[in-house]
This record gives structure tokens, sequence and C-alpha cells, in this order.
């Protein structure tokens, strides 16, 4: 029920928050070693605003909420990019039940915005390269429930992320070191595993 879909993504995003909060280090020095090293930084700019969660909000209230503080608080790419993703989130989500259909549709939408704002591909070592496993993950789970689904994006998420260590980055500031990121695992990639995680561990109660 509603009340239910409330406390879900509530649970959801305040795991989200807290898991990046815990490892603005550990996100900023992947990027140190390939990349700028300002992703921590950003990542806890753009969560601070993020939703309180002693008073749940809509699905879609929580990951507009989010969205916002993102777009205000965070510089560089992925303020832009995680931004643009929980807004799709939230359109996709505004007005109807949560369902497994429901969160298919919507990251997959979040999918193609950040494609289509970063024009990155598969492979090219971004955070896509957690977001498209997701995505068809969720695709396939459609008739599953969400803790299902989100159960089968956070493992096909984690293995994206994870397989990035092997990959030469073609988009954004870690491209300029080619080579030099290998076995290094792309921060974005593991925020966007961080988030199917947090949003499985939420649904499973
Ligand atoms: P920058 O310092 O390059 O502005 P951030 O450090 O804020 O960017 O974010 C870096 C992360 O953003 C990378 O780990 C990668 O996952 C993601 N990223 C960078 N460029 C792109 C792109 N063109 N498309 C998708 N994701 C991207
Ligand atoms: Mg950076
Ligand atoms: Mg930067």
């Amino acid at each position: 029920d509603a009340a239910e879909a409330d406390a879900t993504v509530t649970a959801w995003v305040a795991r989200f928050t807290e898991r990046v909060r815990g490892a603005v280090d550990e996100l900023t020095d992947l990027d140190r070693r390939a990349g700028d090293g300002d992703f921590g930084v950003t990542m806890d700019a753009g969560l601070r605003d993020a939703p309180d969660p002693s008073t749940p909000l809509s699905p879609a209230a929580t990951f507009s909420r989010l969205s916002r503080s993102f777009l205000e608080n965070a510089g560089g790419t992925s303020g832009a990019l995680f931004g643009a993703i929980f807004h799709r989130m939230a359109d996709a989500t505004a007005g109807r039940d949560l369902t497994a259909e429901v969160l298919a549709d919507a990251v997959r939408g979040a999918l193609e915005i950040v494609v289509q704002l970063g024009g990155a591909s598969a492979g090219d070592r971004t955070m896509v390269d957690a977001l498209a496993p997701a995505a068809d993950a969720l695709d396939g789970a459609r008739g599953e429930s969400v803790a299902a689904a989100l159960a089968a994006a956070a493992d096909a998420a984690a293995r994206g992320a994870e397989a990035t260590a092997t990959m030469t980055a073609r988009r954004g500031r870690a491209s300029y070191v080619g080579d030099a990121a290998r076995d290094v695992v792309d921060p974005g990639a593991l925020a966007v595993a961080w988030f199917f995680a947090a949003g499985a561990e939420a649904a499973a109660g």
C-alpha cells in the first residue's frame, strides 16, 4: 500500500545517503586514482539537503527532494547526472503505485537521460556501466515483487561496477589518465551500485 511504499523509498534513500556519507574518503580516493579527486566531496554536497527520514514522504517527493539537493548543491558531472537520475525517478513514480513495473520504467528513463546528457556508451567506464545492467535486470523482473526486482538490480549493478576496474575510460576526467585507471573501480558506477543495494535492503525490510 501507499504507506508501505513511502516507508520503503524513504528507507532506500536514507540508506543510500548514509552509505555515501560514510564513504566520502573512499569515493574521493577512487576519483583521485582515476580522475580529479572531487567525487566524494561532490556526492557529500549533493546529499546536503537529502530528505529527512523521520518524516516519510511519497516516493516521488523523496526522489524529487534528492534530485533538487544534487542539482542545487553539487557541481561536477556527477551532480548534474545524479540530479537527472533522481528527477526521472520522481517523474516515473509520481501518482503511481510502487511496483517492479514502475521501477523498471523509472530506471530505464534514468539511464536514457544519463546517456542523453553524457553521451557515454557501455564499456566507457562510467556510471552507465552500473545503471544499464540494473535497468536490464529490472526489465527482466517486471512481474516480480519490488523486493525481488531491487535485489536483481542490486546484483547486476554491483557486477557492472566491479567490471569497470578492467575498463579504460573514454568519458569524463578519468579519460585523461587512460590505463592508469586499470584495477580502480569507477566511483560513479560504485555509487550507483550502492543506490540499488540500499533499495534492495530497504525493500527486504
Ligand atoms: P568530474 O570531476 O569529471 O566533473 P565527478 O567526479 O563529479 O566528475 O564524477 C565522476 C563520475 O561521473 C565518474 O566516476 C563517472 O561514473 C561519471 N561520469 C563522468 N562522465 C560521465 C559521462 N559522460 N556519462 C556518464 N557518467 C559520467
Ligand atoms: Mg571528479
Ligand atoms: Mg571535477
